[in-house]
């Protein structure tokens, strides 16, 4: 890698970690980079740092967001009755694409997998139950994905939610078995909370 000055093979490095990128692309991101303007290069760094100083998460779901509290949390125009479990906050983007679902959401931020030594105790279980005491929840629509580590985590979670009377269902019809929920379209993930069945 000796024909690219050390500051350019940085930066062609850097952005060859992000996912997606391979070398080819890297490469043109940062030629990409070093003919834009000095202010656009320090808004483009300007906006990395701010995303990743003011954005947390939200204290009740796990959402992604700038306040303590989102806004699909906060909003008076969500059925407080329902909390679908999504795996990560990508997927409460696609879940709100398809426009289907008005209720709450709860982020595990992760499935459980003894593979990768991920415990039950990993993933954020312990708050979505505690959600159950404090709030008006009559159903819990589990939207992990249809992987083997999403439905084991599904099945561990209706075990627990069930003896708490509260009504646990899975989305299920139409979604591929072993597929990742945030690249379904639209109409599949509407379908998929449509039909969602009881567990
Ligand atoms: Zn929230």
């Amino acid at each position: 890698m000796d024909y690219y000055a050390l500051p350019i093979a940085n930066l062609v490095d850097q952005f060859s970690k992000l996912p997606g990128i391979g070398r080819k692309t890297a490469q043109r991101l940062a030629f990409y980079v070093l003919e834009m303007d000095q202010q656009e290069a320090e808004r483009l760094s300007a906006a990395i740092l701010e995303a990743k100083e003011k954005i947390g998460f939200c204290q009740v779901c796990g959402n992604l967001t700038d306040k303590p509290i989102c806004n699909i949390c906060s909003s008076h125009n969500r059925d407080k009755s329902v909390i679908c479990a999504v795996q990560g906050p990508r997927d409460i983007v696609a879940m709100e694409r398809s426009k289907e679902y008005k209720g709450l959401y709860h982020v595990l931020h992760g499935t459980i997998s003894p593979m990768e030594n991920i415990g039950p105790q990993d993933i954020r279980i312990k708050e979505l139950l505690q959600r159950l005491g404090d709030e008006e929840v009559k159903e819990v629509v589990i939207a992990t994905n249809p992987t083997v580590e999403g439905e084991a985590t599904a099945m561990y979670i209706s075990k627990l939610i069930k003896p708490l009377g509260v009504k646990v269902t899975r989305i299920a019809h139409g979604i591929p078995v072993g597929g990742d929920l945030e690249y379904f379209d639209e109409v599949t993930l509407a379908r998929a909370m449509d039909n969602r069945r009881e567990m």
